[in-house]
């Protein structure tokens, strides 16, 4: 296949196009490197079938040739850049996944649409199966990205229904690994850079509040698993074990041996208090299921971090 990965200079953007170039596809990455790196895909610009073109996808999209699919993650996807960039966000959620709808119809190509857990809010429901319709602030701080993301599905369902457009649609759980942004503000690169530097780890709340963290490798398998298949979605990837932030920070400080122990910060506003897929779905109909623990999945990232830190 040849494939178009908008926003593969990103964390999981850089982590996709690896593992398609990895089994034999063709990659053209567009990226506006708001919030990726071109160092995350500095190893693929010299592979043969890969492309890099510098490109924000709210403007019109262009790629000569022949287009098999089109994965659409280009998005702020962090609390503290889309805080930074809301109408950024707002427009990539909507023109942005417009554009790449219409180049994958152009095309007659599978369009693949990133989405997100935060599409759920801070849920009343727990854990999140796919037919919970969520619980979202419309107009609070985080509307920018859970309101751009549910517009992107809809678009995404439309195109569907009136173009017949073949779409899939995943939901992202938290995730993280090596090429997450030394400064992202997410709270595993946080704790693990703070306890590097021998920083407290900064708790925003209680830490009472949960995620479920879910290895990169695990989710990107996740991605291609549904991208071949005839799912459209939508449909939860990501690691059902949950934890609390203060777990987490445990967990942090006994693997990186750091002696600064916590810090509590006020907690941001609308920051959902659980979440947990239901990834029920998902290991039905994909045979999908996560295989790294996030103590083996910290173990791999922690040195990343660590090499990040010394360079
Ligand atoms: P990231 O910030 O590392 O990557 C996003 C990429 O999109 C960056 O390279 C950025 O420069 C690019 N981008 C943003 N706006 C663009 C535009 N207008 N034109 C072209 N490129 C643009 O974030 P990530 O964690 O890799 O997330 C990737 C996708 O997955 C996002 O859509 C995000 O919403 C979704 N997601 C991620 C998570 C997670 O835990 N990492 C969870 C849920 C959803
Ligand atoms: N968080 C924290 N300390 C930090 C960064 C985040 O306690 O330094 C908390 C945050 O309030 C949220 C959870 O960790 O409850 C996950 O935050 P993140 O920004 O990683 O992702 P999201 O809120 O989008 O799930």
């Amino acid at each position: 296949m040849r494939v178009v990965v908008a926003g593969g200079s990103g964390f999981l953007g850089s982590h996709v196009c690896e593992a398609l170039l990895n089994r034999g596809d063709e990659v053209v990455c567009l990226d506006n490197f708001i919030t990726g790196d071109k160092r995350n895909v500095a190893q693929l610009v010299t592979q043969e079938g890969f492309t890099l073109i510098e490109h924000d996808v709210v403007e019109p999209v262009a790629v000569e040739g022949s287009v098999d699919a089109v994965m659409n993650l280009a998005s702020p996807a962090s609390p503290k850049d889309y805080l930074a960039m809301p109408i950024e966000t707002l427009d990539v959620g909507s023109s942005g996944t417009r554009q790449l709808l219409d180049l994958a119809r152009r095309h007659d190509a599978r369009f693949f649409m990133a989405s997100t857990s935060e599409v759920y809010g801070d849920p009343l429901v727990h854990p999140q199966p796919e037919a919970y319709w969520g619980h979202v602030n419309p107009i609070g701080e985080r509307s920018v990205y859970d309101e751009a993301k549910r517009f992107s599905e809809a678009l995404t369902m439309a195109y569907r229904r009136v173009y017949d457009t073949d779409t899939r649609i995943v939901r992202i759980f938290n995730t993280y690994g090596p090429r997450m942004q030394v400064d992202d503000g997410r709270v595993v690169s946080n704790f693990i850079v703070q306890a590097l530097r021998g920083d407290p780890l900064t708790i925003y709340g209680d830490g009472s509040q949960t995620r479920s963290f879910c290895y990169v490798a695990d989710e990107v398998r996740g991605f291609l698993a549904l991208l071949d298949s005839d799912e459209p979605g939508p449909i939860n990837i990501g690691n059902p074990v949950e934890f609390t932030m203060l777990e987490l920070a445990d967990l942090v400080i006994e693997l990186t041996g750091s002696q600064a122990g916590i810090s509590h910060r006020p907690l941001p506003n609308d920051d959902p208090q659980q979440r947990q897929p239901d990834i029920s779905m998902a290991r039905e109909r994909l045979g999908w299921e996560p295989e790294v623990a996030l103590r083996e999945g910290l173990g791999l990232t922690i040195p990343y971090f660590a090499e990040q830190l010394s360079a």
